[in-house]
């Protein structure tokens, strides 16, 4: 059995209505001493996914023979996760990019600051958790410093981010504080999302983070074979240009699509038109994102990303 279960909330600032603006840690201590596991999710308040999962890993864990200690974060950024919206309501300031943060700065930097002195600096290996948000739906694993640790959440496609690019765009991300500064062994974790039923994905979730805790040791149980898996170096992004319905057209995630074939079509609700068709970028790609549904999409959402098998390895 876990030896202790404990909710942390530490504050770092008051808001407008009085109420304290607290970090909701749950602190699962083992009997046995082990690594300190941190899980986060909805550092973006529209990806509920990983909230939902880390939920019903809690329920697993409290019954479960713990080595080390885990900390949860279900909720990084409660204000966006009210909302159900991608940044932080009281300033629009993406969380995901604001660390190490500013005990002085506004909201989201403070809330930035608190998390990267309360809950990043604590942990040995950070699982992050992000998902498509309510729309586009996704499905792969980042390998950043612990490329077992990545496999073993279960997934068949991983994107290992090129040296320099991972520089720019993930500045001001968590791992500047985890893995950048303080060594941590970081996974980030792209799984669910869509106007679909998540429970499948998290499922999925819930069972590749019992895995990652096996690999770990921290939880007993022999650790499941990994599927045949892909690691992709290129990654696209592809934008609708026009606002309207986006139908899609592509396989499922995790399938291959060849150059030519369409991910998918912009149509007018209005004139029944097709006003854009989206081909896939490489002659060889791999679905990592798409919409599983018709939505509609303003100019320049999220639409699809497709990986590069060219230059993919196994
Ligand atoms: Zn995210």
């Amino acid at each position: 059995m876990v030896k202790s279960i404990q909710q942390h909330r530490p504050k770092f600032t008051t808001h407008a209505d009085g109420s304290d603006a607290v970090l909701f840690i749950h602190e699962l201590v083992g009997e046995e001493d082990g690594p300190t596991i941190g899980i986060s999710a909805s550092i973006h308040g529209n990806e509920n996914t990983g909230s939902q999962a880390i939920l019903e890993l809690f329920r697993i864990l409290q019954n479960q023979k713990l080595k080390g200690r885990i900390l949860l974060l279900p909720v990084a950024n409660p204000r966006a996760f009210a909302v159900n919206h991608r940044f932080t309501p009281l300033d629009e300031l993406n969380l995901n990019r604001e660390f190490p943060g500013d005990d002085r700065g506004t909201y989201t930097q403070q809330l930035a600051y608190a998390l990267a002195n309360g809950y990043l600096d604590q942990i040995d290996y950070h699982l992050d958790l992000h998902s498509g948000t309510d729309r586009p739906t996704v499905d792969y694993v980042y390998i950043w410093n612990d490329e077992g640790l990545s496999r073993a959440f279960g997934s068949k496609c991983h994107y290992r981010p090129v040296q320099g690019k991972a520089g720019t765009v993930y500045a001001g991300t968590t791992k500047s504080v985890t893995m950048d500064k303080h060594g941590t062994k970081v996974v980030t974790i792209e799984l669910g999302g869509g106007i679909v039923d998540q429970t499948p994905y998290v499922e999925r979730t819930v069972n590749g983070l019992l895995n990652q805790l096996r690999y770990l040791g921290v939880i007993e149980g022999d650790v499941q074979p990994n599927p045949k898996q892909i690691v992709v170096n290129e990654l696209v992004g592809i934008r609708p240009k026009h606002g309207g319905w986006l139908e899609p057209l592509c396989p499922a995630n995790g399938e291959a699509i060849t150059g030519g074939q369409l991910l998918g079509r912009v149509v007018s609700p209005y004139n029944f038109e097709t006003i854009e068709e989206i081909p896939t970028p490489f002659p060889n790609g791999i679905m990592i994102m798409q919409h599983l549904t018709r939505n509609l999409v303003e100019a320049g959402d999220y639409g699809f990303m497709v990986g590069n098998l060219e230059s993919a390895t196994d």
